[in-house]
């Protein structure tokens, strides 16, 4: 029930009809017996500054902060925890003393849906395709866990080279056009492969990847950060060829996990956050 004393928590995104997080906290928050409320907050772009402080002004806990908003919303906050500046976008907001607190849990959560599954990173090496956000948080946490060698795969040479300047040196990264032999003869060696672009997320769009299977070792673990359908073409076509396959969903429920103890300090119930995703999925 909600009450004079529940603590509020939000997701400012546009649009944020699709989202599936108020299902899941909401759920994970129930099932702990705690007093918190997540809403949805759609804000647009040019009232993004006046959201922020709109979240103060309304005695909010904390928030998610989701597309197209991870990188505007940095000017915005009064200061930006090591793992956002890092990946240089925020998905989570903790509101302490009237201040705003920006975190990114995206890294650390992909991460996680990899080793739960006992994927080990050290010294590996990864294919990614898709130079964006998502695939920034990825490499970003694929280098802090000792990952040996990233290959960046897109359909743009300039942005995919841009990108792969952005990272520390100290791991081996390079970005290639995906048509290229190159980036064909790294997903020979590679241990992990990574799809960070959208494509797969509608049954009407019929574009597909540039992978020729037969160039992929059976042992390398295939992922996709989509998460809904949870079976893209992608990993269908992964699972035939034999390959151990892991969607999105994983890393939505352990970035969300990781927020819910960045505002509660309770660590997030996942399997209860999986179960209410699994239903709308
Ligand atoms: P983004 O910032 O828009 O980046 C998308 C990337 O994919 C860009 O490199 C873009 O290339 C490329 N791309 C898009 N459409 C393409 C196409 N038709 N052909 C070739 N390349 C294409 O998006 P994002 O935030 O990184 O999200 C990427 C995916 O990750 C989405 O499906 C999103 O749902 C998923 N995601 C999942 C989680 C999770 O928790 N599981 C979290 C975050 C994101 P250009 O720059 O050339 O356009």
């Amino acid at each position: 029930m909600i009450t004079g004393r529940t603590e509020k928590i939000g997701i400012l995104g546009w649009p944020v009809g699709h989202s599936l997080s108020p299902l899941m906290q909401n759920a994970a928050f129930e099932s702990l017996h705690l007093d918190y409320v997540y809403v949805p907050l759609p804000v647009q772009a040019e009232y993004l500054a006046q959201a922020v402080v709109g979240l103060k002004a309304l005695g909010f806990t904390g928030a998610n902060v989701t597309i197209p908003h991870k990188v505007a919303i940095m000017a915005y906050l009064d200061e930006i925890d090591s793992s956002a500046q890092l990946i240089g976008a925020v998905n989570t907001i903790v509101i302490k003393e009237g201040k705003c607190i920006g975190y990114n849990t995206d890294a650390q959560g992909f991460i996680r849906s990899l080793t739960t599954k006992n994927v080990m990173i050290t010294g590996k090496s990864a294919v990614l395709m898709g130079a964006g956000g998502a695939s920034r948080a990825v490499v970003c946490g694929l280098i802090q866990h000792g990952i040996g060698q990233i290959t960046v795969g897109a359909r743009n040479l300039i942005k995919v080279q841009e990108f792969a300047k952005g990272f520390p040196t100290v791991t081996n990264i390079e970005g290639c056009d995906w048509n290229e032999s190159i980036f064909n003869n790294r997903i020979k060696d590679c241990d992990i492969l990574i799809n960070c672009t959208p494509i797969g997320m509608s049954a009407d769009n019929k574009e597909e990847l540039p992978i020729i299977w037969d160039n992929v070792h059976s042992d390398t673990v295939v992922c996709d950060l989509i998460y809904n359908p949870p079976m893209t073409p992608f990993l269908k076509s992964a699972q035939n060829h034999g390959n151990k396959i892991i969607n999105g969903a994983g890393m939505l429920v352990e970035q969300g996990a990781l927020a819910f103890e960045l505002w509660t300090g309770k660590p997030g119930p996942r399997k209860i956050m999986l179960e209410m995703l699994s239903k709308y999925m």
